[in-house]
């Protein structure tokens, strides 16, 4: 099996000022063409530092790819850095060199001394040509370890990866498998209630090997097979599915892009149902999802922001009564809120989020208690308490999920 790394330089991924998109982007790729990416590491702008991952990826890996610090400053220094590790020279390559002036020349702007390092590589290097921007990138091979290295911006690293990067690595190495993933997505489970129940299937595996990820009030899990063709590992994951489905198969709401929210929306318009909320702490965020969705208008007819106690009754008609005796984060409220949108908005469904997000109690109520109160044509109305963890920004989020969750059942 052929073993790759990522190096991405930059001191502002350290900082953690950008996220490391070129990491990600890479792995992806490469694992669609079967190679197994071991290790993704980051360093600063930093020799010593360099070195040491540098020196580290030439012993363990077959390919090592870097991104990054290949500018023209002097806190680029990828190359230089790489020399002394591979014990390889600079030279200045003269296509490299045509490339860049061609570069200047065709977007009438001056080159700077500095730019001549730019075409500056390892020896024996191939070029890596670059029809998005000015630096080209550049491999070579030391030691049966081939070497990347590729510009940090994105789009410029993509193009030259898409261009001639990846086909280098097919020619350089036999590349048998493929590396499909799939992920079932579930609602309603906690990770280690799902762990428990797939406890011998995560015991036994191999290929294909299953994790359960968690995040933002949803669990996944993750199958991913090797095979010599895709076809070959999809039917492996076909067949560990069945098997996860088979236990869990009842909080599966889909699969790979799917969403809670767009899975909910797609149940609701084949239902027929309509649908509007009357929203407190969750401000429209509820609605915002159902609009986001193409197709919208067929469902939604809209809602109401009754973010102060007095929309709630003025325009919703919550009784001055109900307020008076349970207060506004109360399931009776709730439910009142529910029916009054339904019933203003000429809505099938009526969804209502009222609740404390913080920072500061309520009515004497700890932040995170929050009341979803659903109202569908023709059923008793009912509302649920939750208390939800998490700053303001978690605890809106969570009861718009939590509202997603209880029209799915
Ligand atoms: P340049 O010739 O443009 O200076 P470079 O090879 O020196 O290229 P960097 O200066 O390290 O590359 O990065 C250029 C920009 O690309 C960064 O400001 C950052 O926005 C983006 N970038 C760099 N590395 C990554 C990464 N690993 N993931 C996502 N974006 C990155
Ligand atoms: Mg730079």
């Amino acid at each position: 099996q052929v073993k790759a790394e990522i190096l991405a330089v930059g001191t502002e991924l350290l900082l953690g000022q950008i996220a490391n998109t070129n990491a990600q982007w890479l792995s992806v790729r490469l694992a669609d063409m079967g190679v197994n990416v071991f290790f993704h590491g980051v360093v600063g702008d930093n020799e010593e530092r360099m070195r040491h991952q540098m020196e580290q990826a030439n012993g363990r890996s077959d390919i090592v790819i870097v991104t990054g610090g290949l500018g023209p400053t002097d806190d680029d220094v990828t190359r230089e850095v790489a020399s002394e590790v591979l014990g390889l020279s600079i030279e200045e390559e003269h296509e490299a060199l045509r490339d860049i002036e061609a570069y200047f020349e065709a977007n009438n702007r001056q080159m700077t001394p500095n730019n001549r390092r730019q075409a500056r590589m390892l020896k024996g290097s191939t070029i890596l040509s670059n029809h998005v921007g000015m630096a080209p990138g550049f491999a070579v091979t030391n030691e049966g370890t081939t070497w990347i290295f590729l510009p940090g911006v994105p789009r410029e690293m993509k193009a030259i990866m898409d261009d001639g990067g990846f086909e280098l690595i097919r020619s350089h190495f036999s590349l048998e498998d493929t590396i499909q993933s799939r992920m079932l997505r579930f609602i309603s489970i906690g990770e280690s209630h799902l762990a428990h129940d797939l406890q011998d299937l995560l015991d036994q595996q191999t290929n294909p090997t299953i994790a359960p990820l968690a995040a933002k009030g949803e669990v996944a899990l993750r199958i991913t097979a090797k095979a010599q063709t895709k076809e070959a590992a999809n039917k492996l994951i076909d067949h560990t599915e069945a098997s996860v489905l088979d236990r869990v198969g009842m909080y599966c709401y889909g699969k790979d892009d799917d969403t809670l929210e767009s899975t909910v929306f797609h149940m609701l318009k084949e239902q027929k149902e309509t649908i509007s909320a009357a929203e407190s702490l969750t401000g429209g965020r509820f609605i915002d999802q159902v609009v986001s969705q193409q197709g919208a208008s067929s469902v939604c007819n809209g809602g109401v922001v009754c973010y102060a106690t007095a929309v709630k009754e003025q325009v919703l008609e919550v009784p001055k009564l109900i307020i008076n005796e349970y207060g506004t984060v109360s399931e009776t409220c709730a439910v009142n809120l529910a029916v009054n949108i339904a019933n203003k908005l000429n809505s099938s469904i009526g969804i209502s989020f009222t609740g404390v997000a913080g920072p500061d109690p309520v009515e004497g109520q700890p932040v995170g208690t929050v009341y979803i109160g659903i109202y569908k044509d023709g059923e008793q109305p009912f509302a649920k308490k939750f208390h939800f963890h998490g700053d303001r920004e978690e605890i809106r989020q969570r009861s718009v999920k939590k509202g997603f969750e209880l029209l799915y059942h």
